[in-house]
């Protein structure tokens, strides 16, 4: 049977004209799936939108008015606890150093000053060493030796590869 488009227009609820609902009618009375859609058409209309009680919108607006400014106060609230208490902590842990530093200034800036140089040194001699290695390891050892180290270090790794798996191959309990 051919539901179009009586079923889209139960399904879509649509106005029809006087024709339209004559072959509407004229359908429900032999079509039974149609008949339902009709039906809970009707059922869905006869049920009615509980309305808000009066003033509903403007009390539920205010709450959320309310409830928006609470949770701001309540970050603002947060907010200050947290950063108090990080420089709380801060303090407590810097107290020590602080105390250091007010009782003498100048030894504190020379230790400062002295360990900062004391890095920079060691840093620049790091470097200036390996620079160095760098440098007498390229000059004492050609590329064919480089090659040949390559070799060996491979050459070993594939002896030990070799070796735990004999090992791991011996049959156990003979
Ligand atoms: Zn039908």
């Amino acid at each position: 049977m051919n539901h179009r488009p009586f079923e889209d227009w139960l399904l879509e609820d649509q106005r029809l004209t006087s024709d339209e609902e004559r072959e509407l009618q004229a359908h429900l009375r032999v079509c039974t799936s149609c008949a339902a859609i009709a039906e809970s058409n009707l059922a869905l209309h006869s049920t009615r939108m509980v309305s808000p009680t009066e003033g509903f919108v403007p009390r539920f607006e205010m709450r959320l008015a309310e409830n928006r400014k609470a949770m701001r106060i309540r970050q603002i609230i947060g907010t200050t606890i947290f950063v108090l208490a990080g420089f709380a902590l801060l303090y407590w842990f810097a107290s020590p150093f602080i105390q250091e530093v007010m009782r003498s200034p100048a030894d504190w800036i020379t230790n400062v000053v002295g360990y900062f140089l004391f890095i920079v040194t060691s840093v620049q001699a790091l470097s200036e060493v390996s620079h160095v290695f760098t440098h007498l390891l390229s000059d004492f050892i050609s590329p064919i030796g480089w090659l040949v180290i390559l070799f060996l270090v491979s050459g070993l790794g594939v002896v030990e590869v070799l070796s735990i798996w004999q090992f791991t191959r011996t049959p156990q309990g003979v």
